[in-house]
């Protein structure tokens, strides 16, 4: 085993010997298994009155709002249930620069409901890839160990590697959306176990969407006729 692999194994170790009995947020000791304190779980928050096309609060509760509307998304739906602020904000920072799964294992649980309402369901979970040196720097995709937490709580299989990223991009952050765009333009490629019809694209974050978009494009073209999109949390728009 590599130093790193060794200290990602120790660091799971202490993860594991720490969780059930405090906060994960704060630190406060708990009395059961709980990851997460009374007070902590106040602070994380459902989007309210979701608009079932962008997942952004709609001004007519259950109706598609009329951002969407007027420019409909390549995707037929979004479920984002968490508020991407405060410690939900934290949470998924720490998820995407360190070894905080455990984290994300705790938020994935917190919000299942949302997506286990959402009929009919998807034939399979798609994780939004990482390329290949991005995954081999940070040694693990937070999108498939989400994928893994919704895959075991729903009985919906995944299917890691029908999405792939062929081409190296740019991190997406501080890019303007239309940079972002360019940025992630053929950047993915699909070739699935079999023919899927209705998929869910699994991400921890969306944020102006267009990863998401190319995403939905390339599974379009290859015949993908309903595609939804699964995330933790959105970003809102401003
Ligand atoms: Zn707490
Ligand atoms: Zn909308």
């Amino acid at each position: 085993m590599s130093g790193t692999g060794l200290k990602r194994a120790f660091n799971r170790c202490i993860n594991y010997l720490l969780a059930p009995g405090i906060c994960l947020a704060c630190g406060c000791e708990l009395e059961n298994a709980d990851s997460l304190c009374a007070s902590c779980q106040e602070h994380i928050r459902l989007v309210p009155s979701p608009c079932a096309c962008c997942a952004q609060p709609s001004p007519i509760a259950g109706r598609v709002c009329p951002a969407c509307l007027l420019n409909p998304p390549r995707w037929q739906k979004m479920i984002a249930p968490l508020q991407y602020r405060g410690l939900v904000r934290d949470y998924l920072l720490q998820l995407k620069f360190s070894e905080a799964l455990y984290l994300s294992r705790t938020l994935c649980e917190q919000c299942m409901k949302p997506f286990g309402r959402s009929l009919p369901r998807p034939e399979v979970l798609l994780p939004v890839p990482l390329h290949r040196d991005r995954l081999l720097e940070r040694g693990y995709n937070q999108a498939l160990e989400i994928a893994l937490v919704w895959s075991r709580g729903l009985g919906i299989p995944v299917d890691r590697r029908a999405l792939t990223r062929p081409r190296a991009t740019l991190s997406q952050s501080g890019l303007s959306a239309a940079q972002r765009g360019r940025n992630v333009a053929r950047a993915f490629a699909y070739s699935p176990r079999r023919r899927y019809r209705h998929v869910a694209v699994v991400d921890d974050i969306v944020t102006t969407g267009s990863t998401i978009s190319e995403i939905t494009r390339v599974l379009h073209r290859a015949g993908v006729e309903y595609v939804e999109v699964w995330a933790l949390a959105r970003v809102y728009r401003r």
